[in-house]
């Protein structure tokens, strides 16, 4: 991949600096670099090239010694994440190490972390959706949190944008509320699916069920292979079929000559110039050596993920900014979010015996928000809204794995597919609440002897409501679609489990009440840009990284017209 800057002393100065590797930051360094300038992406963890550093993309049950599961000794590695049910022997080398990287529950909180060049881009869902003005606008017509500085049409052309590069496959619904995509042909909803759509569309006007929108290729893009169907990604994937900064964004940064890279670089804070008012750069920890580096910059891109891009304004002090560069407003690290998730209903399908499918596609169904859309729509219960993703699939091809059995007749047991199932579960938007935070905890040290965070953060009644309606909906929603042996449930899941946490940093339109303007860039330094979900400002219903992706290219536009003028 890139040139490996070994020795630093040799050149310590760049065009741009981004902090991190994941989605965002490799979206920063794609648009830095094809514009023009020299950039060096800092990244806290080892090098992760592209297939080659995929050790288990091809790797079956069998040749695993586990079968997927994890030793008692990987288990304490990841003594926080392995609650998520997301880290197993073929995924495990690309989650953080919690006891390397500690960090403190005040009240229960998942935080799942990916410390590795292209951080969680490896390891997540791909699912894909637009944001609009009815989020863009929540905050201000109903007065939680700060409005926003931007609406949709300030993101859409942006949206369009990275679409086109990223690759994002669905089918076009025309709701005003959750805009369309630039897509590539969706995936097929399977038998089961298409029939619960038809009784959920039918008994229930203005809902839809559709197949998700993901960052999965279903034709050939850039030379990128389109998806095979194998339900393996996040062990990396050799086609290069999903979006991840490996496979798509450094990559295309490196092609420019502009792109350095340099892997094991904890960016420790962020250094103020007190005499030009603005950032001359950033002071790192070598992971391996311990060596502290000093790197300087005309721009710094944080992209480091929401809470750990917050850790590092938090622990960038000064003169001028005794409490965390950006701090005047004191809302840096307030403002929490995640989603509510894991709150649904399951069931079975009788019929559809006869239909058999080939392959595991890596993608469910999404039925978008329908409550609180317009006044006819309008709940007394709660503000905002949720929406489902879920899935039908047959069962049974596994039931015989943990049976001690043997002979024909088990043989035959297991070639036989059980009955069809389908499931459905929430995804309700969080409130931005002060009070839910994170802070430095000096307390607390990591492995390389700096201060953690800790997390305050719960949901609260508008969001225990939502959820009752979601458990309450999924379930009438299923019944109403014949489903038989019908089971709902509420894993009552903490905040962080969503994976989906956002804010912290938010953007608004007031720098006493904000830390970031409409331009991601910290008010009272401009030459700082925030990208990550530390940026948001509200939650909405839908995944977010596809608008951290917008926002970023946004940005980084903004800040090379910025530079052309002299005014960075
Ligand atoms: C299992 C799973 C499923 C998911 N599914 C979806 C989905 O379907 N749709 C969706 O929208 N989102 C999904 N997500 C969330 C998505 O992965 C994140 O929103 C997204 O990766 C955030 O991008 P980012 O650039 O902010 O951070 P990350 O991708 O987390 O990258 C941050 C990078 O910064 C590095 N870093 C951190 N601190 C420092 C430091 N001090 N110095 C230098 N480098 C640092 C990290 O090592 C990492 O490489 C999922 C996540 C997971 C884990
Ligand atoms: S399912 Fe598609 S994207 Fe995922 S690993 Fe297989 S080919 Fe790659």
């Amino acid at each position: 991949m890139a040139n490996f800057n070994i020795d630093a002393k040799q050149n310590m100065t760049y065009d741009a600096i981004v902090i991190g590797s994941g989605i965002s930051g490799g979206w920063a360094a794609k648009e830095l670099c094809e514009k023009g300038l020299k950039t060096l992406v800092l990244e806290r963890g080892r090098m992760v090239e592209h297939v080659k550093d995929y050790p288990t993309m091809n790797l079956d049950p069998w040749d695993m010694e586990l079968r997927g599961g994890l030793t008692p000794e990987l288990q304490k590695k990841h003594y926080k994440g392995g609650r998520s049910g997301f880290i197993g022997e073929t995924n495990e080398h690309f989650h953080a190490n919690d006891l390397e990287n500690p960090y403190t529950e005040v009240k229960p909180f998942m935080w799942v972390r990916a410390h590795q060049m292209g951080g969680r881009s490896i390891l997540w869902g791909k699912q894909c959706y637009r944001w609009s003005d009815l989020d863009f606008e929540a905050n201000a017509k109903d007065g939680h949190g700060v409005d926003w500085p931007i609406r949709y049409r300030d993101i859409e052309p942006w949206y369009t944008y990275v679409e086109k590069f990223a690759g994002i496959s669905g089918d076009p619904l025309g709701l005003p509320h959750l805009p369309d995509s630039h897509f590539l042909p969706p995936m097929e909803l399977n038998c089961v699916e298409k029939h619960i759509k038809s009784r959920i569309e039918k008994d229930y006007p203005g809902r839809h069920l559709i197949i998700g929108r993901v960052a999965h290729l279903t034709v050939p893009l850039n030379g990128r292979g389109k998806c095979q169907y194998r339900n393996r990604c996040d062990r990396g994937c050799p086609y290069g079929a999903y979006f991840s900064s490996n496979a798509v964004t450094l990559p295309a940064a490196n092609a420019t000559g502009n792109l350095t890279i340099r892997p094991f670089s904890i960016v420790q804070s962020i250094i103020y110039d007190e005499e030009k008012g603005k950032a001359s750069g950033v002071r790192i920890i070598d992971a391996e050596t311990n060596e502290v580096m000093e790197y300087y910059a005309r721009i710094i891109f944080c992209n480091a993920s929401a809470l750990s891009s917050t850790q590092i304004l938090l622990n960038s002090t000064s003169n001028r900014f005794p409490n965390g560069l950006g701090n005047d407003s004191g809302e840096l690290g307030h403002n929490l979010m995640d989603h509510t998730y894991r709150i649904g209903a399951m069931g079975v399908v009788e019929g559809f015996e006869d239909q058999y499918y080939k392959g595991r596609r890596p993608n469910g169904i999404y039925i978008p928000r329908y409550v609180n859309l317009d006044e006819k729509t309008k709940s007394d219960k709660f503000v905002r809204g949720f929406g489902f993703q879920g899935g039908g699939g047959r069962s049974g091809w596994g039931a015989g794995a943990n049976l001690e059995d043997f002979g024909g007749d088990f043989k035959d047991s297991l070639m036989k597919p059980g009955p069809w199932e389908f499931f459905i579960t929430g995804f309700a938007e969080c409130l931005p609440y002060h009070e839910n935070k994170v802070y430095l905890n000096k307390d607390v040290l990591d492995k390389w002897g700096q201060p953690t965070l800790s997390i305050d953060c719960e949901w609260k009644e508008n969001e225990k409501a939502l959820n009752k309606q979601i458990r309450q909906d999924a379930k009438e929603m299923l019944e109403r679609a014949g489903l038989k042996d019908i089971v709902d449930f509420d894993n009552q899941h903490e905040p962080g489990f969503g994976i989906h946490e956002m804010g912290t940093a938010r953007m608004g339109r007031d720098p006493k009440t904000s830390v970031l303007n409409g331009t991601n860039q910290v008010h009272a330094c401009k030459n700082v840009f925030v990208t990550d979900g530390a940026c948001m400002t509200s939650s909405s219903c839908v995944n977010p990284s596809l608008t951290y992706m917008a926002l970023t290219a946004r940005a980084a536009n903004h800040a090379v017209s910025e530079l052309k003028k002299l005014n960075l």
